[in-house]
């Protein structure tokens, strides 16, 4: 539920209630990272029910889902994978799949031959190396072929509840950059810039939190400004 009290002041006051500014020019880290926090709380009031949006079961399941969303969305993915973790319930089963049965089953989610050879190689190294079972560190998890930093990261979030790191897709670098918390392009940079600055009990919260906003209301190409509930303390505002 939006947190109105906080919404009270007209748009492009330069002070929030909790007396945060706008940045007009260079912002210290300290300012920079209060306002983080008036964000983020702003966001939570925001979108309460704020979730990785992938459906999942246990963390086998929101690493194949994670696999396939890659430019993907997410409602695409979520139509193909109940009937194919009814067909291989486990990575184990995975691991033993044919080829061409698992591409016709994940076709439909783009870029198909790819995600089935990582899946494949995913699965057979999680058997031949976690007896089965799907590792919860960053360091086991990004040497499975097929997973990156991102994606270990959704599944440690998310299935493992560990705040390891900060997912950083499309959304995420949008708001972001638009917020200037950073200036950097490159995901990884980015994901360093916002760990100085949220807490880590958020860090799987703010990509799940920038990724609502991003869908609905700071959307790319053209923010919804004048409804935003940060346009006070956006740098990016147009009102
Ligand atoms: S004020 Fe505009 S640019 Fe800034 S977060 Fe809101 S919608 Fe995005």
């Amino acid at each position: 539920m939006k947190d109105r009290s906080k919404s009270a002041e007209p748009a492009g006051a330069s002070r929030s209630d909790a007396g945060v500014r706008r940045p007009r020019g260079r912002e210290s880290k300290a300012a920079r990272k209060a306002r983080t926090a008036e964000i983020l709380a702003r966001l939570h009031g925001e979108y309460p029910d704020a979730r990785c949006s992938l459906q999942h079961a246990n963390p086998y399941e929101l690493l194949v889902a994670t696999i396939l969303s890659a430019q993907c969305t997410d409602e695409r993915v979520n139509q193909v994978t109940p009937a194919l973790f009814a067909r291989y319930a486990d990575v184990a089963s995975l691991a033993g799949a044919r080829r061409d049965e698992l591409e016709a089953m994940i076709r439909s989610t783009g870029f198909y031959r790819n995600k089935a050879k990582s899946l494949l190689g995913m699965a057979g190294a999680v058997v031949d190396r976690h007896d089965g079972r799907i590792p919860d560190t960053m360091d086991a998890l990004v040497r499975l072929p097929g997973v990156g930093r991102k994606t270990a990261n959704v599944v440690l979030g998310n299935a493992f509840g560990k705040d390891e790191g900060i997912v950083v897709d499309t959304h995420v670098t949008r708001l972001s950059r638009r917020l200037r918390l950073t200036r950097e392009r490159d995901a990884v940079k980015i994901e360093n810039d916002l760990i100085e600055l949220v807490p880590r009990e958020d860090w799987t919260d703010v990509a799940h939190l920038f990724i609502e906003h991003g869908r609905a209301v700071c959307k790319a190409p053209t923010p919804r400004c004048e409804v935003c509930s940060l346009a006070d303390i956006c740098p990016s505002s147009r009102v």
